[in-house]
Protein backbone atom coordinates (compact mmCIF):
# COMPACT_ATOMS: atom_id res chain seq x y z
CA UNK A 1 0.00 0.00 0.00
CA UNK A 2 1.29 3.52 -1.02
CA UNK A 3 0.04 6.69 0.99
CA UNK A 4 0.10 10.28 -0.22
CA UNK A 5 -0.80 12.86 1.73
CA UNK A 6 -1.59 15.89 0.74
CA UNK A 7 -1.16 19.21 2.98
CA UNK A 8 -3.37 22.00 1.92
CA UNK A 9 -2.33 25.42 2.26
CA UNK A 10 -3.46 27.04 5.98
CA UNK A 11 -2.79 23.37 7.50
CA UNK A 12 -0.15 24.46 10.22
CA UNK A 13 0.30 21.00 11.69
CA UNK A 14 3.67 18.85 10.90
CA UNK A 15 2.21 15.88 8.91
CA UNK A 16 5.67 14.15 9.17
CA UNK A 17 4.78 12.21 12.46
CA UNK A 18 1.37 11.22 10.86
CA UNK A 19 3.76 9.48 7.91
CA UNK A 20 5.73 8.17 9.98
CA UNK A 21 3.21 6.48 12.28
CA UNK A 22 1.43 5.10 8.65
CA UNK A 23 4.81 4.32 7.82
CA UNK A 24 5.18 2.37 11.30
CA UNK A 25 2.33 0.41 10.09
CA UNK A 26 2.96 -0.86 7.15
CA UNK A 27 2.65 1.64 4.17
CA UNK A 28 4.97 3.09 1.79
CA UNK A 29 4.46 6.50 2.86
CA UNK A 30 4.92 10.11 0.62
CA UNK A 31 4.08 13.52 2.01
CA UNK A 32 3.34 15.67 -0.83
CA UNK A 33 2.26 19.71 -1.18
CA UNK A 34 -0.62 20.58 -2.10
CA UNK A 35 -3.28 18.33 -3.81
CA UNK A 36 -4.58 21.22 -6.02
CA UNK A 37 -1.24 22.52 -6.99
CA UNK A 38 -0.05 19.19 -8.09
CA UNK A 39 -3.20 18.44 -9.86
CA UNK A 40 -5.22 21.42 -11.30
CA UNK A 41 -5.40 24.60 -12.31
CA UNK A 42 -5.33 26.96 -9.44
CA UNK A 43 -7.54 28.90 -10.87
CA UNK A 44 -10.06 25.95 -12.38
CA UNK A 45 -10.08 25.14 -8.62
CA UNK A 46 -10.82 28.09 -7.16
CA UNK A 47 -13.97 28.93 -9.13
CA UNK A 48 -14.82 25.06 -8.70
CA UNK A 49 -14.29 24.93 -5.16
CA UNK A 50 -16.39 28.30 -4.64
CA UNK A 51 -19.34 26.62 -6.43
CA UNK A 52 -19.59 24.03 -3.40
CA UNK A 53 -19.85 26.49 -0.81
CA UNK A 54 -23.22 25.52 1.36
CA UNK A 55 -25.63 28.15 1.59
CA UNK A 56 -28.60 26.86 3.29
CA UNK A 57 -27.96 23.89 5.71
CA UNK A 58 -31.07 22.73 5.18
CA UNK A 59 -30.71 22.11 1.43
CA UNK A 60 -28.56 19.90 -0.52
CA UNK A 61 -25.98 21.78 -1.84
CA UNK A 62 -25.92 22.36 -5.93
CA UNK A 63 -22.87 23.33 -7.54
CA UNK A 64 -23.40 26.97 -8.24
CA UNK A 65 -22.10 29.53 -10.48
CA UNK A 66 -19.60 31.42 -7.59
CA UNK A 67 -19.56 35.31 -7.78
CA UNK A 68 -16.26 36.96 -8.83
CA UNK A 69 -15.39 37.91 -5.07
CA UNK A 70 -15.36 34.21 -3.76
CA UNK A 71 -13.56 32.37 -6.76
CA UNK A 72 -10.66 35.48 -6.01
CA UNK A 73 -10.76 34.27 -2.21
CA UNK A 74 -10.47 30.98 -3.62
CA UNK A 75 -7.61 31.65 -5.44
CA UNK A 76 -5.96 32.76 -2.57
CA UNK A 77 -6.79 30.58 0.10
CA UNK A 78 -4.97 27.63 -3.11
CA UNK A 79 -2.42 29.84 -2.64
CA UNK A 80 -1.91 30.27 0.95
CA UNK A 81 -2.51 34.17 0.97
CA UNK A 82 -5.98 33.77 2.88
CA UNK A 83 -6.87 31.61 5.55
CA UNK A 84 -9.83 29.50 4.73
CA UNK A 85 -11.96 31.00 7.48
CA UNK A 86 -15.73 29.61 8.78
CA UNK A 87 -16.84 29.11 5.08
CA UNK A 88 -18.59 25.69 5.02
CA UNK A 89 -18.16 23.19 1.72
CA UNK A 90 -20.37 20.65 0.74
CA UNK A 91 -17.35 17.28 1.44
CA UNK A 92 -18.70 14.89 -1.27
CA UNK A 93 -18.61 17.79 -4.09
CA UNK A 94 -15.48 18.52 -2.74
CA UNK A 95 -14.28 14.83 -2.27
CA UNK A 96 -16.00 14.07 -6.49
CA UNK A 97 -14.34 16.89 -7.95
CA UNK A 98 -10.63 15.82 -6.48
CA UNK A 99 -11.35 11.96 -7.55
CA UNK A 100 -11.84 13.65 -11.39
CA UNK A 101 -8.53 15.33 -11.36
CA UNK A 102 -6.49 12.53 -10.28
CA UNK A 103 -4.38 11.19 -13.01
CA UNK A 104 -5.26 7.46 -13.76
CA UNK A 105 -2.01 6.13 -12.97
CA UNK A 106 -2.30 7.49 -9.68
CA UNK A 107 -5.55 5.63 -8.63
CA UNK A 108 -5.30 2.13 -7.67
CA UNK A 109 -6.81 0.10 -4.34
CA UNK A 110 -2.95 -0.23 -3.45
CA UNK A 111 -3.13 3.79 -3.24
CA UNK A 112 -4.25 5.45 -0.82
CA UNK A 113 -4.81 9.55 -1.46
CA UNK A 114 -4.85 11.43 1.59
CA UNK A 115 -5.64 15.43 1.60
CA UNK A 116 -5.65 17.63 4.69
CA UNK A 117 -7.22 20.57 4.55
CA UNK A 118 -8.04 23.40 6.98
CA UNK A 119 -11.44 23.73 5.87
CA UNK A 120 -14.41 23.13 7.20
CA UNK A 121 -16.43 20.32 5.26
CA UNK A 122 -19.76 18.95 5.75
CA UNK A 123 -22.31 16.27 4.38
CA UNK A 124 -25.70 16.28 3.86
CA UNK A 125 -27.56 13.52 5.75
CA UNK A 126 -30.73 12.62 4.31
CA UNK A 127 -32.52 11.11 7.87
CA UNK A 128 -32.72 14.34 9.08
CA UNK A 129 -32.22 16.52 6.09
CA UNK A 130 -29.44 18.74 7.38
CA UNK A 131 -26.11 19.33 6.97
CA UNK A 132 -23.50 18.23 9.81
CA UNK A 133 -19.72 19.33 10.05
CA UNK A 134 -17.18 16.12 9.31
CA UNK A 135 -13.63 15.70 10.84
CA UNK A 136 -12.94 13.33 7.71
CA UNK A 137 -14.48 12.37 4.38
CA UNK A 138 -13.83 8.77 3.44
CA UNK A 139 -13.42 7.52 0.47
CA UNK A 140 -11.40 8.34 -2.78
CA UNK A 141 -9.12 10.52 -1.88
CA UNK A 142 -10.00 10.77 1.91
CA UNK A 143 -10.17 14.36 3.42
CA UNK A 144 -9.43 14.94 6.85
CA UNK A 145 -10.25 18.58 7.78
CA UNK A 146 -8.23 19.80 10.72
CA UNK A 147 -11.37 22.43 11.53
CA UNK A 148 -13.73 19.99 11.37
CA UNK A 149 -11.72 17.55 13.67
CA UNK A 150 -12.40 20.61 16.46
CA UNK A 151 -15.76 21.66 14.90
CA UNK A 152 -17.55 18.75 14.18
CA UNK A 153 -17.44 16.46 17.52
CA UNK A 154 -19.44 17.94 20.28
CA UNK A 155 -17.58 19.60 22.82
CA UNK A 156 -17.87 18.43 26.68
CA UNK A 157 -21.71 19.54 27.90
CA UNK A 158 -20.20 21.36 30.85
CA UNK A 159 -18.53 23.55 28.00
CA UNK A 160 -22.05 25.22 26.79
CA UNK A 161 -23.38 25.13 30.58
CA UNK A 162 -19.96 27.18 31.59
CA UNK A 163 -20.74 29.46 28.40
CA UNK A 164 -24.71 30.06 29.97
CA UNK A 165 -23.49 30.68 32.75
CA UNK A 166 -19.92 33.22 31.89
CA UNK A 167 -21.15 34.65 28.70
CA UNK A 168 -20.07 34.00 24.93
CA UNK A 169 -17.19 37.19 24.76
CA UNK A 170 -14.12 35.47 23.73
CA UNK A 171 -12.51 36.21 26.95
CA UNK A 172 -15.12 33.91 28.72
CA UNK A 173 -14.62 31.48 26.13
CA UNK A 174 -10.99 31.39 26.41
CA UNK A 175 -11.43 30.35 30.18
CA UNK A 176 -14.31 28.06 29.96
CA UNK A 177 -12.10 25.75 27.42
CA UNK A 178 -8.73 26.45 29.82
CA UNK A 179 -10.74 24.86 32.73
CA UNK A 180 -11.74 22.30 30.23
CA UNK A 181 -8.75 21.34 28.29
CA UNK A 182 -8.86 18.08 29.66
CA UNK A 183 -12.00 17.74 27.87
CA UNK A 184 -11.82 19.71 25.16
CA UNK A 185 -10.11 20.34 21.51
CA UNK A 186 -9.20 23.68 20.35
CA UNK A 187 -6.77 25.18 17.51
CA UNK A 188 -2.73 24.62 18.04
CA UNK A 189 -3.66 22.05 20.49
CA UNK A 190 -0.48 19.77 20.65
CA UNK A 191 -2.60 16.71 21.20
CA UNK A 192 -3.86 17.17 17.52
CA UNK A 193 -1.11 15.56 16.49
CA UNK A 194 -2.49 11.86 17.73
CA UNK A 195 -6.11 12.63 16.91
CA UNK A 196 -4.90 13.05 13.39
CA UNK A 197 -2.89 9.82 13.28
CA UNK A 198 -6.38 8.23 14.33
CA UNK A 199 -8.69 9.56 11.14
CA UNK A 200 -5.97 8.50 8.95
CA UNK A 201 -6.43 5.20 10.63
CA UNK A 202 -9.93 5.72 9.58
CA UNK A 203 -8.86 6.28 5.78
CA UNK A 204 -6.72 3.23 6.04
CA UNK A 205 -8.74 0.85 7.54
CA UNK A 206 -11.74 1.88 4.76
CA UNK A 207 -9.56 1.78 2.02
CA UNK A 208 -8.23 -1.86 2.94
CA UNK A 209 -11.21 -3.55 4.63
CA UNK A 210 -14.40 -0.99 3.86
CA UNK A 211 -14.80 -0.57 7.40
CA UNK A 212 -14.00 2.68 9.16
CA UNK A 213 -15.41 2.32 12.71
CA UNK A 214 -15.26 0.53 16.08
CA UNK A 215 -18.14 0.35 18.62
CA UNK A 216 -14.91 0.11 21.17
CA UNK A 217 -14.62 3.66 23.20
CA UNK A 218 -10.83 2.93 23.18
CA UNK A 219 -9.99 2.01 20.05
CA UNK A 220 -8.46 4.44 17.29
CA UNK A 221 -11.41 3.84 15.23
CA UNK A 222 -14.23 4.40 17.32
CA UNK A 223 -16.64 7.43 15.82
CA UNK A 224 -16.49 9.82 18.38
CA UNK A 225 -19.45 12.31 18.66
CA UNK A 226 -17.75 14.37 21.60
CA UNK A 227 -14.72 15.44 21.63
CA UNK A 228 -13.71 13.89 25.42
CA UNK A 229 -14.66 10.44 23.59
CA UNK A 230 -11.96 11.60 20.89
CA UNK A 231 -9.52 12.23 22.77
CA UNK A 232 -10.11 9.13 25.27
CA UNK A 233 -10.27 7.23 22.25
CA UNK A 234 -7.26 8.55 20.37
CA UNK A 235 -4.96 9.13 23.53
CA UNK A 236 -5.51 5.99 25.94
CA UNK A 237 -3.73 2.56 25.62
CA UNK A 238 -4.31 0.10 23.68
CA UNK A 239 -4.14 2.01 20.37
CA UNK A 240 -6.64 -0.21 18.72
CA UNK A 241 -9.19 -2.82 19.80
CA UNK A 242 -8.14 -6.70 19.55
CA UNK A 243 -10.16 -7.30 16.55
CA UNK A 244 -8.90 -4.40 14.55
CA UNK A 245 -5.25 -4.70 15.94
CA UNK A 246 -5.27 -8.02 14.40
CA UNK A 247 -6.90 -7.31 11.16
CA UNK A 248 -3.85 -4.75 10.63
CA UNK A 249 -1.10 -7.17 11.71
CA UNK A 250 -2.36 -9.78 9.33
CA UNK A 251 -2.52 -7.38 6.48
CA UNK A 252 0.96 -6.70 7.11
CA UNK A 253 2.15 -9.71 7.43
CA UNK A 254 0.53 -10.81 4.34
CA UNK A 255 3.23 -10.11 1.46
CA UNK A 256 1.86 -8.05 -1.46
ZN1 LIG B 1 -11.63 -1.42 17.00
Amino acid sequence: MRIFIYREPGVELNLASIAGYLAGNGARVELRGSFFSRFANLQEAAGKIAGMRISDPSRPAVEEEPLYGEVKYELRVLRGEARPGGVVYDGFLLQSYMRSLLPRQEVGLDKLHLSVTPRLLATFDEDDRRYHLRAIILGYPAIISTSGIVEAPAKPKEFYLQRRLLGEDALAEARIKQKLREKLLDYGDPRMDEVLKGYALQALFYQLFGEAFCESTRCRLYNAHWQEELLAAQLSQPELCEKHKKMLERWRSTPP
